[in-house]
């Protein structure tokens, strides 16, 4: 794809995730987006967002935080973290993202295979750690859920579902994307 270039701020968030990892998606998606990549150095808190009753992290309010990391309108910031994610109305999150916004967060949480009682894949996770911050990314240039199951943008709530589906933009999301970013 071909765009205007914006810059990705890729943040850790909390302690967990593997540099390696880390860098390897940013990689990935500076070459599907065009963007230019920055990892920050320092990992951002997110024990404001802890709930203990529910043992779980408030997405929508690391999301207010990653804002911070930059102020420049034309850039987006990924957040990636090991801790498992929840919005009130859902048991889990893979990730939330601000819908036409600058900021996405993804988890591995339940990306592992390890989650399931599997052994570890790290390829299946770093695959599956992209398609969702493709899909992340996706929402904050206005995309919605996309009916077409090999489309990135549809919808997966369960790493089955995230597995049968593809890395890509269908081409209306596509479009979709292209217009958002000319
Ligand atoms: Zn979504
Ligand atoms: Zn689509």
């Amino acid at each position: 794809m071909k765009w205007r270039l914006r810059t990705l701020h890729v943040v850790a968030v909390g302690d967990g995730v593997p540099l390696e990892l880390r860098d390897r998606v940013a990689a990935a998606l500076a070459r599907m987006f065009g963007f230019a990549c920055r990892p920050a150095s320092a990992p951002i808190d997110c024990a404001e967002a802890f709930d203990a009753a529910r043992n779980q992290y408030f997405s929508t309010k690391i999301l207010e935080r990653l804002g911070s990391v930059s102020s420049d309108a034309d850039s987006r910031v990924l957040g990636l973290t090991a801790v498992d994610l929840y919005v009130p109305v859902l048991t889990f999150v893979f990730g939330e993202a601000q819908m036409h916004g600058r900021c996405a967060l993804v988890s591995c949480h339940r990306l592992r295979e390890e989650f399931y009682g599997l052994p570890a894949r790290a390829d299946l996770l770093e695959e599956r750690l992209l398609k969702e911050a493709i899909h992340e990314i996706g929402h904050t240039f206005g995309l919605a859920h996309c009916d077409n199951w090999e489309c990135v943008m549809t919808s997966s709530h369960a790493v089955e579902r995230l597995d049968v589906k593809t890395a890509e933009f269908c081409s209306e999301c596509r479009a979709v994307v292209r217009a958002a970013a000319a």
